[in-house]
């Protein structure tokens, strides 16, 4: 399988999973259709399925154009059948979705919304964690509570350390001025800076990341407890 990351809107990422067997590809998260057609056009693959993370606009802008001009199937936390456009395939927490040669565990992790899932594709040992995990961050608590991040970031950080990380948004410069601010003797998260800031000059993106490199320097996955997280999270809301 290989990753291609698209560029979308203002700090977004979509992500083209493509079987080099036969051109069939999934799409995760398009967040408007125009780029994704390119590269489909571009590259000559048979986009076959859209994997949503969550509802929001900047994640399922490009559903009904890329369904319309494909024929794409839809997929979906079955929770979230309302509100995530064109929605065929409904999954439920610790479903395998499995399709041709694509094969993924999910897994519900509210906080951000409360229909969030993350596609864990664990042979290849990646994971889309959309707007829940970022690059040294997590996302904004909309409608669930802190437990529920709190306890959804944990999901994440059981799977396997060398598990490769791909978010929804390009945030990793600015959440590492946070980490940096509240645990400014972490030496790994400074190297990790200096890399990121190296990748970000030559214009490629900071993601993935890896498990292991957020466990050591995402402050938010330091977290012990829900106390702890819930004013973590409070503070980066004003930071
Ligand atoms: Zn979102
Ligand atoms: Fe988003």
């Amino acid at each position: 399988m290989k990753i291609q990351t698209i560029k979308c809107l203002h700090d977004n990422y979509s992500y083209i999973i493509i079987d080099e067997n036969n051109l069939n590809a999934c799409v995760v998260d398009p967040s408007e259709a125009k780029p994704i057609i390119d590269f489909v056009e571009n590259n000559n693959i048979n986009l076959k399925y859209i994997l949503n993370t969550h509802h929001h606009f900047d994640h399922v802008g490009g559903n009904k154009d890329l369904k319309k001009i494909y024929n794409s199937t839809v997929i979906g936390f079955k929770g979230d059948k309302d509100r995530i456009p064109e929605i065929d395939i409904l999954v439920d927490d610790l479903n395998i979705w499995k399709k041709e040669n694509f094969e993924a565990k999910i897994y519900h992790i509210p906080g951000h919304t409360t229909g969030h899932i993350a596609f864990h594709f664990f042979r290849e040992k990646i994971i889309f964690t959309g707007d829940t995990l970022f690059s040294l961050g997590c996302g904004r608590i909309f409608e669930g509570t802190y437990e529920q991040m709190f306890n959804s970031l944990k999901k994440i950080k059981s799977l396997p350390k060398d598990t490769k990380i791909y978010c929804g948004h390009e945030y990793t410069l600015q959440n590492s001025n946070f980490c940096l601010a509240y645990d400014s003797s972490n030496l790994q998260l400074k190297n990790k800076i200096s890399k990121i800031k190296e990748k970000l000059g030559n214009g490629l993106p900071s993601v993935p990341t890896t498990l292991d490199d957020e466990i050591q320097c995402n402050i938010f996955l330091k977290a012990k407890d829900v106390k702890t997280f819930s004013k973590l999270r409070d503070l980066k809301d004003n930071f």
